[in-house]
């Protein structure tokens, strides 16, 4: 009977059977490339309310809601995990970055320390490093955010941007680090740029559109930041980056950072990348539901790379995808539509509320009226106060967009906002929220909160020891898993 099975073996093997048995049956086999997706703020409703919407999209003759397939929902094993933090069940990026880069707890807004300060975690990256393997940090947010952060350096506090920079430019970790930009590239404004700093250490710096898409094996060291940075050093919104493209800019999506990435890092030893989607978390703060489902679309795609990747290197490669923490409070359901939602009436919005905000600065700056403000809402978000289209305003609504409004033609400085009126517009610009609100209910889904919750988060695994992700855990297993998914021990 053995001997029937090698014979089989061999045969399978010939003819170019074997790759997906094989890794079926791979308990001893570790995977030389392991991508680590971080969706911020991606909950299940995150994922949810994308599917649904895509699903929408592409089946509008469908009577029945569609849930559409993102890359990684497909994915066979399919985990659960806890993500509450020393501080809070409601955690924050710091510290559960920190549990799934270091497999421990500690309070909000630290990386990499305990809860006393006092010691500081060893990461899964120096693991990673020590084994023979290059180290990618990608985010879409600014690099030395709280996510990407807690994969190369080690500080009491999150705000310490310029000696997370810092860290990750001199340390040994990183070989590849890119997306958004530097925040606080200069520190305090008189310290050492960041950029001179990077060269100094033998970063190749590239800043361009082309420069990155070129990249090659070649080129080493590699610090890899666009050139139209959006909000706080970001990357854009992919709402906007889109729209931006099709008016004729050049945008590059989160998807290409990861191609140069893998380019710029493939060796024989392998490596281990780290690609955040920052931005999902970012426009659930700001209760903006379809900013958010771009945003996840594009974490999505940039996945694609890795499945295509993997589809070359089936026997070498594990991808895993999952967030921090769920942003927002977001839910599927809103009481004015009862059991109606209607995804698609989002696809009327074409701008994030931070491209919105720079026009409502315009309004105020030139005084705009009302009726105009009106008109331009109705062009980037297609709500509208004549009678017979899908999202026509009510008045209740549409005396919640005036109050806004008027709110929003105050100079910031000149704006005393009472407690009621903060919890309304989460201290946001009140007219970019009350415009989000009022879409969205009329899609049929709401938020909560303007902050983080406790849910429960999905992991998707697929590839090499991806079979140690299915289950339910914490947030801290997820480095135990990756660990013993690539064989190593602490
Ligand atoms: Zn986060």
């Amino acid at each position: 009977m053995k001997k029937m099975i090698s014979i089989l073996l061999v045969l399978m093997l010939a003819l170019g059977m074997a790759g997906s048995v094989l890794a079926e049956d791979a308990a001893a086999q570790t995977p030389k490339y392991v991508f680590m997706f971080i969706g911020d703020g991606m909950g299940s409703p995150q994922i949810t309310a994308t599917q649904y919407y895509v699903g929408a999209l592409e089946n509008e003759d469908s009577t029945l809601p569609v849930s559409a397939d993102l890359s990684f929902t497909t994915f066979k094993n399919i985990g659960i995990m806890t993500t509450y933090d020393a501080t809070s069940f409601c955690p924050d990026s710091a510290s559960t970055a920190t549990s799934m880069a270091s497999g421990e707890k500690t309070l909000s807004g630290v990386i990499n320390y305990n809860i006393d300060k006092t010691e500081s975690f060893k990461l899964i990256t120096e693991y990673a490093k020590e084994a023979g393997k290059k180290v990618g940090v990608i985010s879409s947010v600014s690099i030395n955010h709280a996510t990407p952060a807690a994969y190369y350096a080690k500080v009491e506090s999150r705000n310490e941007y310029y000696d997370i920079a810092v860290q990750g430019l001199t340390g040994n970790t990183i070989d590849f680090i890119g997306g958004g930009n530097w925040n606080k590239p200069t520190g305090d404004g008189t310290q050492k740029d960041l950029y001179e700093i990077a060269a100094e250490n033998g970063f190749n710096v590239v800043n361009t559109n082309e420069g990155i898409r070129t990249l090659t094996a070649d080129a080493g060291k590699t610090l890899a930041v666009v050139p139209d940075h959006q909000d706080s050093y970001s990357m854009q919104f992919e709402i906007d980056r889109q729209r931006k493209v099709a008016e004729g800019a050049d945008s590059m999506a989160l998807s290409e950072i990861v191609s140069a990435a893998i380019t710029n890092l493939d060796n024989e030893n392998g490596f281990f990348l780290m690609a955040e989607g920052g931005k999902i978390d970012w426009s659930c703060h700001a209760n903006d539901a379809m900013t958010s489902i771009y945003d996840t679309i594009a974490l999505s795609d940039a996945v694609q790379v890795a499945i295509d990747f993997a589809a070359e290197h089936p026997d070498d490669t594990l991808i895993i995808v999952t967030a921090d923490h769920e942003t927002g409070g977001l839910t599927i359901g809103f009481a004015a539509t009862a059991y109606d939602t209607h995804f698609e009436y989002l696809q009327n919005q074409s701008m994030s509320y931070v491209d919105f905000d720079s026009e409502i600065g315009k309004m105020r700056d030139e005084g705009t009226g009302y009726e105009s403000a009106l008109e331009t809402i109705e062009k980037y978000y297609g709500l509208t106060t004549k009678e017979g289209s899908d999202i026509t305003m009510t008045s209740d609504e549409v005396t919640r967009i005036q109050e806004a409004y008027n709110l929003s033609m105050i100079p910031k400085s000149a704006r005393a906002l009472d407690a009621n009126a903060m919890l309304t517009y989460g201290g946001y610009e009140p007219l970019s929220m009350a415009v989000s609100h009022v879409l969205n209910n009329k899609a049929g889904i709401a938020f909560t909160s303007y902050a983080h919750t406790g849910l429960l988060i999905p992991v998707y695994a697929t590839g090499v020891g991806a079979e140690q992700f299915a289950g339910s855990y914490d947030n801290t297993n997820v480095f135990d898993k990756t660990m013993a998914a690539m064989g190593l021990t602490e």
